[in-house]
């Protein structure tokens, strides 16, 4: 017997009307594994119809019968078949995770102005127009602490180490402290000029830096112009991409709470191990427990 496909509002085309007077009947519906039921009720005309869509093999479902064996017989298992996600991959999870999340939020009557995230390249891809996108200050200065740490580990660049702290620093305070993007960028790069003891800088929108001059200890950090490390940090300081993110950081919201409360989440389901939806829920249920 040949199978089909069939989409649920195209099948329930046939069931919409009552064969009896032509209005329009109660549908119920119920499903056992790949079986489905349905109830065809016309409260006019009493005409009442229940319809499955598969034959019973000894009271078992054909189909559920047929994908169990068809699953064994390609070598496959069930555990693992039952294991594949609903999205496919870990890239469109979060396409579907973020647009699930805005829908419940909205159906709760939340109007969304601001989404802030970190810089994951495909999440810009799906934020919808009529949401301000920011990102998170905290994700982006670790990024850039990250590449100092890297850079400080080779052989003629130590002397950018000690900078870190203040680079990470300097950009929480240009997020926090500025009304437009134009605004965290021209404070972001002048810590580029402020690395080699410059403190006066092109542009109107923060021409020079705010601190006092610096003596004693901080005075003797300061790179020379042209050095390798001072090439290599201004390098990673001012990187187009960086500089075009930096534009969208975020002035006062953060994703702190949410990273803590994923990090106690791992605990109980660990990224290689695939759950379903409901495990994944029930998983999610135990930190709020504690
Ligand atoms: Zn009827
Ligand atoms: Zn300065």
């Amino acid at each position: 017997m040949k199978k089909y496909i069939v989409y649920e509002d195209n099948l329930m085309e046939l069931f919409k009307r009552c064969p009896v007077c032509s209005r329009s009947c109660v549908l119920n519906t119920r499903t056992i594994g790949t079986l489905l039921h349905v109830e065809q009720k016309c409260t006019h005309c009493e005409y009442y119809y229940n319809w499955t869509s598969q034959p019973y093999i000894n009271n078992i479902p054909a189909g559920n019968l047929h994908l169990a064996a068809a699953v064994l017989f390609t070598g496959s298992s069930f555990a693992k078949t039952h294991k594949s996600n609903e999205v496919g991959n870990s890239q469109r999870m979060e396409k579907e995770g973020f647009e699930r999340s805005i829908e419940v939020l909205e159906k709760r009557g939340l109007k969304i102005k601001v989404v802030v995230t970190d810089r994951h390249t495909g999440v810009q891809k799906f934020m919808r127009k009529d949401i301000v996108h920011h990102f998170d200050q905290w994700h982006m200065g670790k990024g850039i602490g990250k590449k100092i740490d890297a850079l400080a580990k080779l052989k003629n660049c130590q002397e950018v180490g000690p900078w870190r702290k203040s680079v990470v620093n300097h950009l929480y305070w240009s997020g926090s402290t500025s009304t437009s993007g134009k605004e965290v960028v021209a404070k972001w790069t002048s810590v580029a000029n402020h690395i080699q003891d410059i403190h006066i800088h092109d542009g109107e929108l923060f021409p020079k830096c705010l601190h006092q001059p610096l003596v004693g200890e901080q005075a003797r950090q300061w790179l020379k112009p042209s050095t390798a490390a001072c090439e290599k940090l201004t390098e990673i300081l001012l990187a187009p991409r960086l500089m075009k993110d930096m534009e969208k950081i975020s002035p006062e919201h953060h994703t702190s709470a949410i990273e803590s409360f994923h990090s106690l989440v791992l605990k109980f389901s660990p990224k290689n191990v695939v759950f379903s939806f409901l495990g994944m829920l029930c998983r999610y249920a135990i930190p709020s427990w504690l």
